[in-house]
């Protein structure tokens, strides 16, 4: 197997998402060999910083040992066994645990593998709620502006996200969108806070009228994604949840990016001291090791479904629910939390790489640079259609994997990231934006 031939044989034969794979017949693939810490490999050995966390999932490196320790020694032990009927140490331990940490009371557990997967159970669980308390017009969903939860066709339909919606715009159901409190929107003159309170009065406006045929809000807490790491002020949460508490409507919070301390909280809820009803978490939950992803709800919500009625219970199921393998690596990734005071000596790395990233974020051509917990990003001003791209490949001269969502630059890195790798990240960075 000559490992040269490996981008071409993978564009024959994987069709790779989010990719129009004609552009591979310019830009093949990049055949990775092998990780370690930050660093990916290629097949000759180059080595590249994965400054996005590898789709945001990566937390504390690549083959981490003691993630890789955890995970062997459950292969040992047992693999997978289907949740239905039967049930082990791993799940067990690992909702348990989650629970302790997640805030509120969001003791009950229900898996998936996926982030999307976690947002079609919060939807059909919400409506079903209401459907068993006998409201079965409370079952429509609000979303943010600019949101993004997924792409199966239930979380596709509470995204906005015009280049992954539009197309399929005649198989989703439709939905509500409210203005989103990212502070870029708010008028000259207005604080992030205050913008955060006239979004929320427009959630209030729309929830007025139509309360009674909805059933959940759903929306990502203080940064805004895959719409270019919009960042918004912890006080739209807090008005978001009096407001559903006030209009009996749900609240989904999609942590599956922002979840374990990504924005320098172990939740983003935390900065607002709330509780969402229906808590979605994915990608940093095995460490980005393997496909696992949870909604935590709470005892009202489990109840409405306790009963002798098999029409009651909730009835999904992903056939790799509660995979023991990935909850063994979840259980590794929470131990090494407790043990390395990831959340304070993360504090420290943000001031750090805030620093040093001074001539990035006061450079002539950035705007908007921002800074949330391990989250940074900007916006480059430029006309080139191709600037992302552009971008891409300079940055893989310099070492770095950093994949710009339109003009937005961000870094998201793993946590073990340690002071020397963020001054390549810096240093490298701004050698980019000078050369475009
Ligand atoms: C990535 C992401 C999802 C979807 O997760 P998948 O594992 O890609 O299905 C949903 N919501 C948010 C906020 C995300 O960042």
């Amino acid at each position: 197997m000559n490992k040269k031939f490996l981008p071409t044989r993978s564009v024959n034969a994987v069709w790779h998402p989010c990719t129009q794979m004609k552009q591979h017949e310019n830009i093949p693939p990049i055949p990775i060999a092998s990780g370690h810490g930050v660093w990916l490999y290629d097949v000759d050995g180059n080595g590249y910083i994965d400054a996005i966390s590898s789709w945001w999932t990566n937390l504390f490196g690549h083959t981490n040992p003691q993630i890789n320790a955890a995970i062997c020694d459950q292969l040992n032990k047992l693999e997978h066994v289907m949740l239905a009927g039967f049930t082990h140490e791993p799940v067990v331990e690992l909702s348990e645990r989650l629970s302790k940490l997640a805030p509120g009371a969001l003791g009950h557990c229900s898996y998936a593998s996926d982030g999307a997967s976690a947002i079609e159970i919060a939807l059909k669980m919400s409506f079903h709620y209401w459907l068993n308390h006998n409201q079965p017009e409370k079952n429509n969903f609000v979303c943010l502006q600019n949101d993004y939860h997924g792409e199966t066709l239930g979380a596709l339909a509470v995204t906005d996200v015009a280049i992954f919606k539009e197309i399929y715009a005649p198989l989703l159901r439709p939905s509500s969108t409210v203005p989103t409190p990212d502070w870029r929107y708010a008028s000259v003159g207005e604080s992030p806070r205050e913008y955060a309170q006239r979004a929320a009065n427009e959630l209030e406006k729309h929830l007025q009228k139509h309360h009674a045929e909805t059933a959940a809000l759903i929306l990502e807490p203080l940064v805004q994604g895959a719409m270019g790491m919009g960042m918004y002020h912890p006080e739209y949460l807090k008005l978001a949840r009096q407001i559903c508490d006030n209009y009996q409507v749900h609240l989904i919070a999609d942590e599956i990016a922002v979840g374990f301390g990504r924005t320098g909280a172990m939740f983003a809820c935390d900065q607002a001291n709330i509780t969402p009803d229906f808590l979605c978490l994915s990608k940093g939950l095995s460490g980005g090791y393997l496909p696992l992803s949870v909604v935590m709800t709470n005892d009202t919500i489990y109840h409405a479904f306790y009963d002798d009625k098999t029409s009651r219970a909730f009835l999904h199921s992903h056939t790799h629910t509660g995979n023991a393998l990935a909850c063994r690596a979840a259980l590794a990734t929470l131990d090494i939390f407790k043990h390395d005071h990831i959340i304070e000596t993360n504090k420290i790395k943000a001031d750090y790489l805030n620093q040093i990233t001074l001539p990035i974020s006061t450079h002539p051509k950035v705007t908007d640079f921002r800074n949330c917990g391990m989250i940074w990003a900007f916006e480059v001003e430029t006309k080139d259609p191709a600037f992302s791209e552009k971008f891409f490949q300079a940055g893989l001269k310099q070492k770095l994997l950093l994949r710009p969502l339109g003009n937005t630059v961000y870094f998201m890195p793993p946590y073990i990231i340690n002071e020397q790798e963020m001054k390549l990240l810096a240093d490298g960075t701004l050698h980019v934006l000078n050369s475009l």
